[in-house]
């Protein structure tokens, strides 16, 4: 049993017609889905297309010989038995902090030629895997010890966690109500199928992706676009099944499925489903828990291979001895399979989500810098990647061989040391950048633009002073707050004011600039009224020293406000605007962040003037994927202009109708920038909402002017980039700024096979400007396992990092597809995962069994909220700005973000114990979890509710908000009034609580039971059934199981 992971018997009693709950969820297949083309006609599916796979001979040729694997063993299973190595980090480490850059005043300095950042990275990174001279490993180092066997044996596993089976409760559901039948095929195809059924052994099912890649998106520009998926990918060992899809014909809708995709919640109509007990089935609130409980308050040491850290979110601190903290990098599994065929046959996606600049907790160690001097940091010559603990000493220590490319380099006079009795250098435990996952280097002139060291980046506010702003007293709040805000701008360790210039614009269809340079006694403006040709009127004193010109500064922000008071203009321009800020940093030789207040889309007279496109009728057609996409043209340009420059663009909008934020986000989306949005903005009930943004974006730890590039040890590479961020080529990852709270979600892919003694190396290298104008490369290393068997496979999985990927997958995928194709693409890709996991890796079991495994066993929880998330849902009722708004958020995420957006925390507060520390556990998000007496508090990271039952205590009530019953609570409150009782004194330190830790502020809505905004709360109980259509959790399960039963028949 130990390795079945999660086994249930059937939770149905009898065949079921029609799956009532699917109809939303996902709708009937199409006759010709547009799968993996782009844009192209329609393919026949009737022969595996030629050219997909490199075969591992082709690929292999330019690289080195496939290395013998004693020879270069990571060094990092030397790590072990040292605890700590390093004091916490003083300013002035051991490894001499870089002196702070003398800052270059920018004014009068003409702007510099136009210089894009990629050419410094292809001439840091020339030769990365390019077709060189074969270099020869090298022979075995005579004399040189063989690593010391020791627990970290590089095969070993971490210790696994026990088989789910145990924690489910053991044995088979089989209570009275779920011990029917077993489902057979012809069964299922029940009465309310619409189309033909599935015929027989040819599990024809909707498209297939191969390779674990369920959206192949258009190939990567350049050469080397390699492996593209598509249909007939499925290689020979792959299920036999699969031919089905791609060898016959396509099938019509999925059985049980009634056909088409009903806007209203038409989900209701089917038969009524048996009602389950909820705790039979597995639950993400259980998993989380018993994480916590395991390795709750524990310290996570990266010193072993391919382990598996904790859940994101369990509570441990990490101590780095080798490997990137699992705050910077985490992975689909930890353990990749050793070739591409195995990958293709389980179809689990393999990737890592990188967020270079997580915020780390104050007990653990921030970074170290390494400063080299002049010399800057040691590379491989050949592949470029920089020293770290995958580099192999040998020759008495006057050489190394790379991990990644197998090269032998000399090692430079001045950073040679001798070997120690175990071959390690003596200085192992001295450099952060032998003996640690992540460190940074101080970066020499030759990473620099121009080599020139930076100016210290600057931030530019730009406020909407138009007609609606003014009158909802947005103008005057803003002004009042950066009084406070510009105090506390970011500032480097150890210095007592930020680096950080500031400039300020106030628009509406003209732009006016404004001089606050501190000899001034008044602020002077200045007007653009010329948008189609946006330049920046003034040089001198546009950009200052806040500390400098406090006086003006206030002075002009006491004014603003009043200047625009009377104004009736309600036209608005917006690409000038960004446009402004971009040829500011440039005139400044900077870069930057722009902060935009905007309210209402640009429709005055002007590049990127946009118009109203919105149109309901195009959901669940064709053409919905177009409400998504960006206008092309000016804003695009902008996108690259931006990038150039390091401009990164944070958008915050107060709509009170359609804005087009799919076009309006899209420079936001490509420059590391985020977009905030507010509707319907009114002061007294929002304005604190926005301010806690505000303040949270404006003091968010942040690198400017950045490109990452994701290196490997031969046999794979990154393939895939989905992020915040803009691609120039296939393989630097541009980014204007990256916040603590960004990441980049990488794809890898096979092009060679993998070794199981050598494992899978990945470094991250991102090269960046800091807040003070410092050039710094941030290195993060992880090491992988790799293995011939699936079964290793799937118990290296982690579910959080796999709805991460799918979720930005499916999410740019709709940009290119119909909805219904990607929806399919992510229930076929569940039902494949796990049925390739029953087939290889569980044991002999009757097919009526699901059994699913442990890593994976709470997939299918979040692959149906994912599916039914608002972008993916395909309902009328969703406004088109909001579905673009979360497609936008979730590109950025990291994988705690998606975790919580697709499974709310709800929180019981009704029977807590307020003298306890801890906040009460969670509980499933479901309605079975209500109670009429209880209320809850739910929070995803981006809403908050707190729903009161109908039958609240008054006593509760009153402690609360101060009011004898429910009936008399107000509308619209967004906050709880501040009491002196233990009651509300625990209930808003929770809420507080979880505002502080999560990215966005969310504001507070309180709802009522049986109220009308209560349908909004309902929508976030991820495991009922959906209002915009979409399956319940058990439907859901019970459709994937069907699903798995066909594929293995
Ligand atoms: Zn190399």
């Amino acid at each position: 049993m130990s390795q079945q992971g999660y086994v249930a018997a059937p939770p149905y009693s009898q065949a079921q017609p029609g799956m009532g709950g699917y109809q939303g969820g996902f709708g009937a297949g199409p006759a010709q889905p547009l799968y993996g083309h782009y844009g192209g006609q329609p393919q026949a599916f009737t022969a595996p297309p030629t050219g997909i796979m490199k075969s591992p001979v082709s690929s292999a040729a330019g690289m080195p010989p496939p290395p013998l694997s004693s020879q270069y063993s990571p060094n990092i299973q030397q790590n072990g038995a040292h605890p700590q190595r390093y004091p916490a980090p003083p300013a002035s480490s051991a490894y001499g902090q870089p002196a702070p850059s003398p800052y270059n005043s920018m004014a009068s300095q003409a702007p510099p030629p136009t210089q894009q950042l990629t050419n410094q990275m292809s001439a840091m990174n020339m030769g990365n895997y390019a077709p060189g001279p074969m270099q020869s490993p090298p022979p075995p180092a005579m004399g040189q010890p063989p690593m010391p066997p020791g627990p970290q044996s590089p095969l070993m596993s971490p210790p696994q966690s026990p088989p789910a089976t145990m924690a489910m409760g053991g044995p088979p559901m089989a209570g009275p109500s779920m011990a029917g039948p077993p489902m057979a095929g012809p069964q299922m195809a029940g009465p309310p199928m619409a189309g033909p059924p599935m015929a027989g052994p040819q599990m024809a099912g909707p498209p297939m992706a191969g390779m674990g890649r369920p959206f192949p998106g258009p190939p990567p520009p350049g050469p080397g676009g390699f492996q593209q998926p598509g249909p007939g990918a499925a290689g020979p060992l792959g299920y036999q099944q699969q031919a089905g899809p791609f060898g016959g014909p396509m099938t019509g809708p999925q059985p049980g499925m009634p056909g088409g995709f009903p806007g209203a919640p038409g989900g209701l109509a089917g038969p009524p489903q048996k009602k389950l007990d909820a705790d039979s089935i597995p639950s993400i609130t259980q998993v989380i828990g018993e994480d916590q409980e395991r390795q709750g308050g524990q310290v996570y040491s990266t010193n072993v291979r391919g382990q598996v850290p904790p859940l994101v979110t369990t509570d441990f601190s990490v101590q780095d001895q080798g490997n990137a903290s699992p705050r910077f990098m985490r992975c689909t599994t930890y353990t990749l399979p050793c070739t591409a065929d195995l990958a293709k046959q389980c179809q689990v996606p393999l990737a890592t989500i990188v967020k270079p600049f997580a915020s780390l907790p104050k007990n653990e160690t921030p970074l170290y810098v390494v400063n080299h001097g002049e010399t800057g940091p040691i590379r491989c010559n050949r592949c470029k990647a920089y020293m770290c603990p995958y580099m192999q000493f040998i020759d008495g220590g006057r050489r190394f061989q790379c991990g990644f490319c197998n090269c032998v380099n000399e090692v430079p006079v001045h950073y040679f040391q001798h070997l120690d009795h175990m071959g390690r250098r003596v200085d192992f435990y001295e450099r952060p950048e032998l003996s640690l996952g992540s460190y940074e280097f101080a970066a020499t002139l030759e990473y620099c633009k121009n080599n020139k060291t930076p100016n210290p980046p600057a931030y530019i506010f730009m406020i909407d002073v138009s007609y609606n702003n003014i009158k909802s007293g947005l103008v005057k709040l803003i002004c009042e707050e950066l009084k406070t805000l510009l105090e506390n701008l970011p500032r480097e360790e150890g210095t007592e004011s930020s680096a950080i210039k500031v400039g300020f614009v106030t628009y509406n269809k003209i732009l006016h600039f404004y001089n606050v340079k501190s000899a001034l006694a008044q602020p002077q403006m200045m007007v653009v009224s010329d948008t189609a040709e946006m330049f920046v009127p003034l040089l001198d004193g546009f950009l200052v020293n806040y500390q400098e010109s406090r006086a003006v500064i206030f002075n002009l922000l006491d004014q603003i406000p009043d200047m625009f008071a009377d104004t009736s203009e309600s036209e608005t321009v917006f690409a000038p605007v960004i446009q402004a800020g971009v040829e500011a940093f440039k005139a400044a030789e900077c870069s930057g962040k722009l902060f935009i207040f905007q309210s209402s889309m640009p429709t005055a007279d002007a590049p990127g003037k946009l118009k109203n496109r919105d149109d309901k009728k195009l959901v669940n057609t064709e053409k919905e994927k177009t409400l998504f996409q960006p206008q092309k043209g000016v804003y695009e340009q902008l996108s690259k202009e931006c990038v150039a420059q390091g401009c990164c663009v944070d958008l915050f909008l107060f709509p009170s109708q359609y804005v087009d934020l799919a076009t309006m986000g899209d420079v936001p989306s490509h420059t590391g920038g985020s977009v905030y949005k507010y509707n319907n903005f009114q002061v007294e009930t929002d304005g604190e909402h926005f301010l806690r943004d505000l303040r949270k974006d404006i003091q968010k730890s942040i690198g400017f002017d950045a490109v990452m590039r994701v290196r490997t040890s031969t046999g794979f590479r990154a393939t895939d980039f989905f992020g915040a961020v803009y691609m120039n080529n296939t393989t630097d990852i541009e980014m204007a700024a990256v916040d603590c709270d960004k990441a980049v979600t990488v794809e890898l892919k096979h092009d060679d096979t993998l070794s199981e003694e050598s494992g899978a190396l990945m470094q991250c290298a991102l090269l960046y400007t800091t807040i003070s104008g410092q050039r710094r490369l941030r290195v993060h290393n992880l090491s992988l396992n790799c293995s011939s068997q699936l079964m290793e496979l799937y118990k290296s999985c982690e579910t959080d990092s796999l709805i991460n990927f799918f979720a930005k997958s499916a999410y740019r995928a709709i940009l290119n597809q119909p909805l219904k194709n990607v929806r399919e693409i992510l229930v076929n890709q569940t039902a494949h995962m796990l049925a390739c996991y029953r087939k290889n890796c569980a044991n002999p079991s009757a097919a009526s069994q699901l059994i699913l495994p442990s890593a994976m066993k709470v997939l299918p929880v979040y692959m149906n909220s994912l599916m039914k998330s608002a972008p993916l849902v395909g309902s009328t009722e969703l406004s088109t700005d909001e579905r673009a708004h979360q497609r936008l958020s979730v590109m950025a995420m990291g994988v705690e973000d998606t975790q919580l957006l697709l499974y709310p925390r709800l929180i019981p507060l009704h029977n807590m114990d307020t003298s306890s520390e801890a906040p009460p556990a969670p509980v499933r998000c479901s309605e079975e979890g209500l109670t009429d007496a209880g209320m809850f508090l739910l929070e995803n990271g981006h809403s908050m509710f707190l729903w009161l039952g109908q039958a609240s205590p008054p006593d509760l009530i009153q402690s609360l908000f101060n009011v004898p019953s429910l009936s008399h609570l107000q509308g619209h409150m967004s906050s709880l009034p501040e009491l002196d009782n233990p009651l509300s004194k625990k209930v808003r330190s929770i809420i507080s609580e979880v505002q502080d830790k999560r990215p966005n502020s969310m504001k507070l809505q309180i709802v009522r039971q049986r109220d009308k905004p209560e349908m909004l709360f309902r929508q976030f109980l991820v495991e009922d059934k959906s209002l915009h259509g979409g399956a319940s959790y058990m439907d859901f399960l019970t459709y994937v199981h069907r699903e798995i039963r066909q594929l293995l028949t």
